[in-house]
């Protein structure tokens, strides 16, 4: 951590990069250590390729996102919450990177590849509940103030992804930084409101609809559904809507795992993949295999085609997964 610091302290025009369909650990992390490096008298700029979802509004400094970014007058760049440029999403990123001579990588994802530059600091630890939790920490041994706006940033991470404090990946040191933050004055319903439990009429609508195609296969164990374009159109909703929709798929109890696929371009197709620790099965295992990634219990990919083949296509994938690990164990 020692290395990261010097780094922050040794640079002046800072870009705060994460990854795509950003969540509340991406943007609660991000918009934290912009906060807290401005008051070190630093240029702090964020951005998010697909822009950021109207629900987090109500987060401090939320203008810190910029609708463009040249990404050329930056002397250190900082990736949060993913540990790849292409994560970022942002198309011809490579081209970009090769101007970024000064990286920080601050992530909790399970360590497959990692970006390098001429001088780059990784700080990976897939123990961690959050990334938020991990910039908590940062901040703490730099001996930076943590306001009540960072902390409502810091404690939106923590909350979202330990799914409000109920995921297994819930731990002691979450719940402390969490207690932590907690007295700098932020309120936990309005963050709960916002991440979890606020929806519109057209998005519990399409929820309905998606709640109501499940289904449960005993032969994978996977408990699927799946929501088209065309459900969003008709249902008056937006795709941000679905955010929260795998969760409750994933309480199919029976089920070894659940899965959401999601049309979000004609014949482009992203996938939510959830499990429980007492269900005993590793999504990110799945994921990997279809080009994406995340954790033991919460990854997603993406993949081309219709939504009825590609589920034909991740079912057999699965049978020949629990085929492998059948004959290895
Ligand atoms: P979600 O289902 O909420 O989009 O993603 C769940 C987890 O999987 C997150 O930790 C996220 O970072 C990871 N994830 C989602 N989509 C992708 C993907 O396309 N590639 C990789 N590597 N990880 C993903
Ligand atoms: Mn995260």
């Amino acid at each position: 951590m020692k290395k990261i610091i010097e780094q922050i302290k040794n640079s002046r025009n800072i870009l705060i990069l994460s990854h795509k369909n950003p969540d509340g650990d991406a943007v609660g992390s991000s918009l934290a250590l912009a906060l807290a490096l401005k008051t070190l008298g630093k240029e702090v700029s964020c951005f998010s390729v697909s822009g950021i979802p109207e629900v987090f509004n109500f987060l401090p400094g939320v203008d810190f996102f910029r609708k463009g970014a040249d990404f050329m007058n930056y002397d250190l760049v900082v990736l949060l919450d993913c540990a790849t440029f292409s994560r970022t999403g942002i198309e011809d990123i490579q081209r970009v990177a090769a101007s970024f001579d000064r990286l920080i990588i601050v992530d909790h994802h399970p360590k497959t590849e990692v970006e390098e530059s001429a001088e780059s600091e990784y700080w990976i630890d897939e123990k961690k509940s959050s990334t938020a939790v991990m910039i908590y920490e940062l901040l703490i041994e730099m001996g930076v103030n943590i306001s009540k706006d960072v902390a409502t940033c810091l404690l939106t991470g923590i909350f979202t992804d330990t799914g409000g404090f109920q995921h297994s990946n819930t731990d002691e040191s979450s719940m402390r930084a969490a207690a932590e933050l907690m007295k700098k004055g932020p309120r936990i319903e309005k963050i709960s409101r916002n991440m979890f439990s606020g929806k519109s009429v057209p998005a519990i609508k399409l929820w309905g609809k998606a709640l109501s195609r499940i289904e449960n296969s005993s032969n994978t164990g996977m408990a699927v559904s799946y929501v088209t374009m065309e459900d969003i159109e008709e249902a008056g909703a937006k795709e941000e809507d679905l955010s929260g929709l795998i969760s409750v798929i994933n309480t199919v109890s029976d089920a070894k795992f659940s899965l959401l696929l999601t049309e979000y371009d004609k014949n482009k197709i992203k996938g939510s993949l959830r499990s429980e620790d007492y269900k005993g099965m590793d999504v990110s295992r799945l994921a990997r295999g279809l080009g994406g990634g995340g954790h033991k219990l919460a990854s997603g990919f993406e993949m081309e085609g219709d939504i009825g083949r590609s589920i034909a296509k991740i079912s057999n994938m699965v049978l020949r997964l629990k085929d492998k690990t059948n004959k290895e164990g």
